[in-house]
């Protein structure tokens, strides 16, 4: 064991920052400018290259991911139930209970996590409104499916996809989908703006609600309030570290491959073993290589695995766990096995920019070892 612990603890995440220079330059810019939020030039900056890059028609900037796909619901205007995931981060659930909505759970798919299509339509009724399904982990939902369904039954839908930058199916960004799509850029995320979110849609109007929800209700042009709005705005200098984020991310994503693609191989012979689960990426899909978990066998593995791997100094996480359908704050049908089984036995490893590949090998090797002694 000894051999095998580390120095310096490693975490399961480390946010992205540009180099320190690249950052400077656009903080002059912002002292120059003499503005620091309410649609400044940076921000407009930053919209603009989102809008570019996802050849999208409408790009809203916000503080964060959550407020996003909070006045998303609002803007929609929406009324009744909605279809959603219980494997997901809290957020997604809250921004429906917020907006006065009840959230249904449909459980997920074995193989990505994702909202199964085939649960959806079961759990239909005449007061669905919407389907918010979660691209888990940046892996794509079953859009084509989701779309179909929602068609039929006249639902909107909404993305959570928060860990989806920079997806693609084929040749479309994963944001194109649904109705509308949340980006997420919190700290923790493959592009990270510190704090901030955005929504990705095609409908003009949706984006003059927009404007004055994330403004307290104020219209852009009439500056009238018309909505009951709030305070989402994000900031110059929110956006000046995504800019400059934005510009290394393509580097930063094929670096994520190589780690993602080591721990790939240094696991496949447990995997073989049938000791543990590995995602591997969609074929057609351009991966963004956000999270790397893996799936133990049942809650008293997975916990033993991530306590031990903290003696050695590596700090793994339980992520997504509970299921939110089991969150004490609420009173929740918990009737979605497959996520609460997912939910006990993932564990996500330590990802990011900057984590080395011998360093991965050594994670692995820890694994492999703790897992014999468990056995
Ligand atoms: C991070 C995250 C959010 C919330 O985004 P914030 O920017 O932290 O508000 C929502 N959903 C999922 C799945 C997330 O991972």
């Amino acid at each position: 064991m000894g051999n095998l612990i580390f120095k310096e603890k490693i975490f399961v995440t480390r946010p992205l920052l540009p180099p320190l220079k690249e950052y400077q330059k656009k903080l002059e810019e912002i002292w120059d400018n003499q503005w620091l939020t309410n649609y400044g030039p940076l921000e407009h900056e930053f919209q603009t290259s989102l809008k570019n890059i996802f050849n999208a028609k409408n790009v809203e900037l916000f503080s964060n991911g959550h407020t996003s796909l909070d006045l998303a619901l609002k803007a929609l205007d929406l009324e009744g139930e909605v279809i959603t995931t219980p494997f997901t981060f809290a957020s997604t659930t809250q921004a429906i209970i917020e907006n006065n909505l009840k959230p249904v759970f449909a459980d997920v798919d074995e193989e990505y996590y994702n909202i199964n299509p085939e649960n959806i339509e079961s759990l239909i009724t005449e007061d669905t409104c919407a389907i918010m399904p979660v691209h888990v982990f940046g892996n794509p939902c079953e859009v084509e499916k989701i779309e179909r369904i929602a068609k039929e039954h006249d639902l909107k839908v909404i993305y959570d996809a928060a860990h989806a930058f920079g997806v693609k199916i084929g040749k479309n960004p994963i944001v194109k989908y649904g109705d509308m799509s949340m980006l997420s850029f919190h700290a923790t995320k493959v592009l990270n703006t510190i704090e901030g979110g955005a929504l990705i849609f095609d409908d003009d109007e949706l984006s003059y609600k927009l404007k004055a929800l994330k403004n307290f209700g104020i219209t852009p042009d009439k500056e009238e309030v018309r909505f009951l709005g709030k305070n989402g705005k994000m900031n110059e200098f929110e956006a000046a570290m995504g800019l400059c984020n934005l510009n290394n991310l393509e580097h930063v994503i094929h670096e994520r491959s190589l780690i993602y693609n080591h721990y790939l191989e240094c696991l496949e012979d447990l995997e073989d073993a049938g000791d543990l689960k590995v995602i591997r990426p969609q074929r057609n899909v351009e991966y963004n290589y956000a999270y790397f978990t893996i799936k133990l066998n049942g809650i008293e593995e997975r916990d033993y695995l991530m306590d031990k791997l903290a003696e050695y100094n590596v700090f793994a996480k339980k992520y997504f766990y509970p299921p939110c359908n089991e969150f004490p704050a609420y009173d929740f049908e918990k009737n979605t096995p497959i996520a609460k089984d997912i939910s006990d036995s993932i564990l996500s490893l330590p990802m990011y920019y900057g984590l080395s590949l011998e360093d991965v090998g050594q994670i692995c090797e820890i694994i492999k070892l703790e897992l014999k002694n468990y056995e």
